[in-house]
């Protein structure tokens, strides 16, 4: 019951093993059978046995990880291949997110999606080059034709590296529907990685709901579960009474060198019958913040441990659930005893069990009871109007019913232009964000276009001047007010100096910041020429590279760094070459 034992006979293909196991009937509903082609696509990288960093799916902060990360060797510079005929549909540079980024249309109906790379295969690097000196953006998001830039099954398209968004030196790898940009686990085309480790169950815990909205006052109670190699128990019979949902903690870990991954489903079963399924198969990206959803969210705000929840909150858009029996929450109120069984599989069909018993009270269900607060439904536009603020929840923000509260606290001192304003708190999570309008009285009017709204953590959320008001849409509830931002960002020189011979350099580069707003645009200019600048957000670096547009000599060189709310920076100075 716990590993599929078929698992070594059949490597490649997960959806054979399952038809033969005694898993059979439950790994029907959990793994599509004959849904996506298992031959048409190679392994993007050439490394051996391919390792996974992260899997699909894997809990991240505010998404589910997208696709899979394969493990470099913590260096850059492999080889990454095309993993089956097509060519190039897009082609995205960033400061941020996946850094340098390919995406390959194949004639089956896939995309498929290469991150973090550290160049492109030189044929792409110059067209990408050539765009950017066109448009005079160092980031790009092109759509080439069809016929522009076709790639045959395993050309080398780029190398890997640590581009954008990346903790370290990996290929960020997905396979996403074309029509519908859904992404979709890789571990189904028969990316194959060998894995025969069953999930991880690290804590089990029960929520006492009784009607009530699940927020951070729902009572909490850790079960002592014991175990290891796919079989759980509990430490002892749990004694309930009322609604309840139960919560869990999994990891997977692979063969080899696997770092700790996400699992790809869990199942809840009360008295032999499912009630609860989640499985990673695909989902789209505008859902994947609804993670904040899955999750109990006050838990990982306040501890970062990721507890997915059993029971689905009412306005959770997510299409990962199936087979639900009165949204996963249960009622214990018989007097009897319930076996309940949790099994948790990764994508490979590895699966871990957790059977439990429960005790059953008698006593009947306890009326849902509003605390104090404002009401407001979750499948709603709802708004909020005092003297100095505005508040517009758009519909499809709320994944639950909200009691809402707002408070007023008096001005901080330092830069600030208004009260704070306490909207709600930050243990709620938002799909969309809300619409916040602070008055502006007390703002002279020659620093509106200065004026902002901070959170009290001191994180810019924008906004501009309207008609009075600060405007602006921050993502999470919690505490604002209006400040200003007059200062121009900051240019550090790391590799140059004024009259300083590059010569044998192969680029210069600069660190640059911004105190509040945050870098809006960076422009280099060589003797008054648009020169391209690169930059990584998570290390603050600028650059150029010197090529064959910069002729030896001596040049003058101008760069021109501006905020969000258009404070401006420049830095000139001579170099030769
Ligand atoms: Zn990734």
């Amino acid at each position: 019951m716990i590993k599929n034992p078929i698992h070594s006979l059949f490597k490649t293909s997960l959806l054979v093993c399952f038809s033969l196991t005694s898993n059979y009937l439950q790994a029907q509903q959990i793994f599509s059978t004959n849904k996506y082609p298992i031959t048409d696509f190679r392994q993007p990288l050439d490394i051996m046995p391919p390792a996974l960093a992260g899997s699909f799916g894997e809990i991240r902060g505010n998404h589910f990880h997208s696709g899979i990360d394969f493990r470099t060797n913590q260096r850059e510079g492999y080889p990454v291949y095309a993993v089956a005929d097509g060519y190039i549909s897009r082609l995205r540079v960033q400061n941020s997110g996946f850094g340098q980024a390919l995406y390959l249309n194949h004639p089956n109906g896939y995309t498929t999606v290469y991150g973090h790379l550290q160049r492109f295969a030189p044929k792409i690097a110059t067209i990408v080059k050539n765009l950017e000196y066109e448009k005079k953006s160092f980031e790009i998001d092109e759509f080439p034709e069809a016929t522009l830039i076709p790639v045959r099954k395993g050309e080398i398209i780029a190398w890997s590296g640590n581009r954008g968004s990346s903790g370290g030196p990996h290929l960020h790898f997905e396979i996403r529907d074309t029509k519908t940009e859904e992404t979709i686990n890789p571990q189904f085309f028969g990316i194959d990685i060998p894995d025969n480790i069953p999930p991880i169950i690290h804590g089990l815990y029960v929520y006492r709901l009784n009607g009530k909205t699940f927020n951070e006052s729902i009572p909490k109670q850790a079960i002592g579960i014991t175990g290891a190699s796919g079989n759980y128990k509990t430490l002892a019979p749990i004694s309930l009474t009322g609604e309840v949902g139960f919560g869990i903690v999994v990891t997977d870990r692979h063969n080899g060198l696997s770092g700790t991954n996400g699992v790809y489903s869990i199942q809840l079963e009360l008295d032999g019958k499912m009630i609860y399924t989640s499985a990673l198969e695909r989902f789209s990206f505008e859902n994947s913040k609804a993670i904040n959803s899955h999750i109990d969210y006050p838990t990982y705000i306040n501890t970062k441990r990721s507890i997915q929840k059993s029971f689905v909150d009412p306005g959770n858009p997510l299409k990962i659930y199936s087979g639900l029996v009165n949204s996963g929450k249960i009622n214990f109120n018989d007097g009897v005893s319930h076996q309940l069984r949790y099994i948790i599989t990764d994508s490979k069909g590895n699966s871990s069990v957790l059977p439990f018993t429960v005790n059953a009270g008698s006593a009947p269900t306890v009326a849902a009871t509003v605390p104090g607060g404002i009401v407001y439904a979750y499948n709603k536009v709802n708004e909020f109007n005092s003297d100095e603020i505005k508040v517009l929840i758009p519909q499809g923000s709320l994944y639950n019913d909200l009691n809402f509260t707002y408070k007023k606290l008096p001005k901080p001192a330092g830069n600030a232009w208004s009260n704070i304003h306490q909207i709600h708190n930050r243990y709620t999570p938002l799909h969309t964000g809300f619409n916040l309008w602070i008055r502006a009285d007390a703002l002279p009017e020659n620093l509106r276009n200065k004026a902002l709204i901070v959170s009290t953590g001191g994180s810019s959320q924008g906004g501009s001047f309207d008609n009075g008001y600060l405007k602006a849409n921050p993502k999470n509830f919690g505490s604002f007010y209006i400040a200003i931002d007059t200062i121009a960002p900051r240019i550090i020189p790391i590799n140059i100096a004024n009259g300083k011979s590059m010569t044998g350099l192969s680029k210069m580069t600069f660190k640059i910041s911004d105190n509040l707003s945050g870098i809006k645009s960076f422009n280099g200019y060589i003797d008054g020429k648009w020169a391209l600048m690169e930059f990584d957000t998570k290390t603050a670096t600028l650059w150029h590279s010197f090529d064959d547009r910069t002729a030896s000599g001596k040049h003058d060189f101008e760069l021109v760094v501006s905020d969000v709310k258009d404070n401006v920076r420049r830095y000139s100075i001579s170099f030769a070459r």
